[in-house]
C-alpha cells in the first residue's frame, strides 16, 4: 500500500508520515529532504539556485544516505529548496528514485507537494493536510528554535507564505490537493490527534468505506 501525504510547509505532515508510517510498519520518505539536499549541494558549491543545468547535474549526483544531515533543515535550505524545485529537470531526475522507494513493500508513506498528483497518482490512500499559517509558523519557529536557530515567527511566517505561493505558482508539479485526497485540517488538533485523525482516513479507505 502507498500513502500519499501532501499539504504546504510546515502543515505537519512530516511528522505525520513518519508516525503513520511506524504504525502500519510501512517505510517513510519525507521528499522535502531530497528537495533540501539538491539546495544544499548548490548553495555549497556556490552555484546559483536559477542554474537548471547545474542543479540538474545535482539532483543526478543526489547520495541518499545523506538526507539525514540536520542542516538540510534549515530555514535557508528550505527556502533554496523552492526555488531549485522549480526547474521541471530537476523533478524529473528525482521521480525514478521517489516511484521506487514508494513500490517497494511492504508499502510506504511518502510526504511532499506532488506526491498524490504526480508521484504517485494511484496511491491507495491521498492525504492533503492543511492548517492556518500562523499555527504553522508557531510550530515551525518551535521546531527552528529546539534546532538552535535564531528565529523571528513573523519572519517565519513570511518565509511560509512566500514559500507557499511558490510551490503553488509554479507550472511543473504546484502544490495542490489530488481531486481524490482526503482534507486534514492540523489547525486545532495536537500531533497525536492529528495522527489518529489521518490513520482514521486510512482506516476507512481499507474498508471501503471512504472515497475520494
Ligand atoms: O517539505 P519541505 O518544507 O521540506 O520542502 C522544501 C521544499 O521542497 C518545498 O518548499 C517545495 O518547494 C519542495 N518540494 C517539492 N516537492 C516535494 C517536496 C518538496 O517541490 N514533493
Amino acid at each position: 500500500m502507498i500513502i500519499a501525504i501532501d499539504g504546504p510547509a510546515a502543515s505537519g505532515k512530516g511528522t505525520l508520515g513518519k508516525r503513520v508510517a511506524a504504525h502500519y510498519g510501512f517505510r517513510h520518505l519525507d521528499t522535502g529532504l531530497i528537495y533540501r539536499a539538491v539546495a544544499k549541494a548548490m548553495l555549497d558549491a556556490g552555484h546559483p539556485l536559477t542554474d537548471e543545468a547545474r542543479a540538474h547535474a545535482a539532483a543526478e549526483a543526489l547520495d541518499p544516505g545523506a538526507f539525514g544531515d540536520p542542516a538540510l533543515k534549515s530555514q535557508r535550505v528550505g527556502e533554496a529548496a523552492s526555488v531549485v524545485s522549480v526547474h521541471p529537470a530537476v523533478r524529473a531526475a528525482l521521480l525514478t528514485f521517489q516511484r521506487s522507494f514508494a513500490h517497494e513493500p511492504p508499502g510506504a508513506v511518502l510526504d511532499g507537494r506532488d506526491i498524490g498528483t504526480v508521484v504517485c497518482p494511484d496511491a491507495e490512500v491521498k492525504i492533503f493536510v492543511v492548517a492556518r499559517p500562523e499555527e504553522r509558523a508557531r510550530r515551525r519557529a518551535l521546531e527552528l528554535a529546539g534546532r538552535g536557530e535564531t528565529v523571528d515567527e513573523a519572519a517565519v511566517l513570511a518565509d511560509i507564505l512566500r514559500r507557499d505561493e511558490r510551490d503553488r505558482g509554479r507550472a511543473a508539479a504546484p502544490l495542490k490537493s489530488a481531486p481524490d485526497a482526503h482534507l486534514l485540517d492540523t489547525s486545532d488538533l495536537d500531533i497525536e490527534g492529528a495522527v489518529q485523525a489521518a490513520i482514521a482516513i486510512v482506516e476507512a479507505v481499507r474498508a471501503g468505506r471512504k472515497r475520494g
